[in-house]
């Protein structure tokens, strides 16, 4: 597990077939009071609470896991990991913490064709997904993590609820599927997705500075040039209406 800052941690996801989202550990592991930004992929749950234990740390220090968003990729082991830590609360922002009390799947799977697949190729029964949300974020929180402080930023437009977290002073941004690296940013077609809202989101995040670029997915970026976010937005404006 690659440690970041001393505050924060990479589990990077094992795609395979389908893809699995990277998990950050956030904050200061002698803080006893850790949370895991995502959980990932159905069946991908069990080595990323291995990779935490080799690092040293003991489980019953991770008190939550905050999800960016709740599509299959970055929730689909969410059961599997709070059976090993079924203290931890579940953070979601509100706009997809309401589906997932309702057991309502739409924003899991994010087209009905994709959720027929995954039911079928991994088992998941329909309900599979109904969890009790402790926290509902709005954003613009400031949230306390083991002795680091991160602002919560609503970023909709790949899914309703998506949100950033933002460390000003450490310049480290941890987007979701909103923008990754190498120019790339997320689909826009899924289940309560939206191109412009997307771009408007897109827009919010250039404003930030930041360093250290922490995505959902492929490559994670340290020393991130200035103006990068606001470039990938122009990049993708076009097609963002
Ligand atoms: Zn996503
Ligand atoms: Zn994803």
């Amino acid at each position: 597990m690659p440690k970041i800052t001393e505050e924060v941690y990479y589990i990077p996801g094992q795609d395979e077939f389908m893809p699995d989202s990277h998990v950050y550990v956030v904050g200061n592991p002698s803080s006893q009071n850790l949370s895991l930004m995502d959980a990932g992929f159905v069946g991908k749950g069990s080595y990323k609470i291995q990779s935490i234990q080799k690092a040293g740390i003991e489980i019953s220090a991770i008190k939550r896991i905050i999800m960016t968003h709740t599509h299959l990729d970055h929730i689909g082991c969410l059961a599997e990991i709070s059976k090993q830590i079924p203290w931890a609360e579940l953070w979601v922002h509100h706009l997809e913490a309401d589906l997932l009390e309702q057991g309502d799947e739409r924003a899991v799977y994010g087209m009905d064709m994709f959720r027929g697949l995954c039911q079928s190729q991994f088992g998941l029964k329909p309900g599979a997904f109904k969890f009790q949300v402790n926290q509902k974020l709005q954003g613009g929180e400031t949230l306390d993590l083991g002795g680091t402080v991160w602002e919560v930023i609503h970023i909709p437009g790949h899914s309703m609820g998506s949100i950033g977290l933002y460390h000003r002073t450490m310049k480290i941004l941890i987007p979701g599927d909103v923008v990754y690296a190498d120019y790339a940013i997320g689909r826009f077609d899924l289940y309560g997705a939206k191109a412009s809202q997307l771009k408007e989101s897109l827009m919010r995040l250039g404003e930030l500075e930041v360093d250290i670029l922490l995505p959902g997915h492929n490559r994670i970026v340290k020393g991130l040039p200035k103006g990068y976010i606001l470039k990938t937005a122009r990049q993708w404006e076009s097609y963002l209406t």
